[in-house]
């Protein structure tokens, strides 16, 4: 099977499959076209994207079918005079916070796109669907106990057990669309909706933006001799079944 890999247009996986779902057939009598129209359908959410991939004549090298045809198979990327020119729809520009989980992202992302179009309430709906994804997910990581099901309270009791500034939690607090059960808002203002934006961007930009960065930033100035020697400690102190566990994904490219 023929497939590209990608980030998909449709669900914003990153880094996924997308596998021939349907190509344009040659027409009798005419010569097979340079470009071809062609279905892909992602591994991930199953949706089907547009792809136009462009065969120049005698540049093929790729697999041949039983008449001497093209007949390309595995990654796009890998076969020899076939080139992918366009997938629609085109990736939305993507403005979430950065390492941000793609269903976090792609609630705020839905939020922007309805907040250029001045739909308010959908806009601070998508935002605060952002934020509750985020602190459901952050509560499944961290804690054991019942998560609260109102979205600020589950706020407020995460900042008691992960790292959050009490000036955050208080800003989700008089954050209309936060603060409130969604279905108490009757009609989100603008000015609601602006404020929801910029809560959701801060929240997810601290949550999970800044640890990112400063965990890239402590692997980068990590000095080489104080890693050995933590490394050297660590080693010391390993059975042999450790030793070996840690041996095999040193090979395997995974320490
Ligand atoms: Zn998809």
């Amino acid at each position: 099977m023929l497939t590209i890999s990608s980030s998909c247009p449709r669900c914003l996986q990153p880094h996924t499959t997308l596998q021939l779902a349907y190509a344009d057939p040659d027409r009798p009598g005419i010569p097979a076209p340079a470009f071809r129209e062609t279905a892909f359908r992602c591994a991930h959410c199953q949706q089907l994207v547009l792809v136009t991939v462009m065969t120049p004549q005698n540049r093929y090298l790729g697999p041949l079918d039983a008449h001497g045809k093209p007949a390309p198979r595995g990654d796009i990327a890998k076969v020899d005079g076939i080139e992918v020119r366009q997938i629609l729809p085109e990736m939305p520009k993507n403005n979430a916070p950065e390492h941000c989980p793609v269903q976090v992202s792609k609630a705020f992302l839905d939020g922007a796109a309805n907040l250029e179009q001045a739909r308010w309430t959908a806009a601070a709906s998508c935002y605060r669907m952002s934020i509750d994804r985020a602190s459901k997910l952050l509560w499944q990581e961290s804690c054991q106990d019942d998560m609260p099901h109102n979205l600020w309270k589950r706020i407020e009791k995460l900042s008691s057990k992960i790292e959050m500034p009490n000036s955050l939690v208080r800003w989700a607090e008089v954050v209309k669309t936060v603060g409130n059960e969604m279905h108490e808002l009757d009609d989100v203002s603008e000015e609601d909706a602006r404020d929801a934006a910029h809560f959701a961007e801060v929240f997810l930009t601290y949550m999970y933006t800044l640890p990112e960065r400063l965990a890239q930033f402590r692997a980068r100035r990590t000095p080489p001799v104080a890693e050995a020697q933590n490394l050297l400690g660590e080693l010391k102190n390993m059975t042999g079944a450790q030793m070996s566990a840690f041996v095999t994904k040193v090979e395997s490219g995974h320490p």
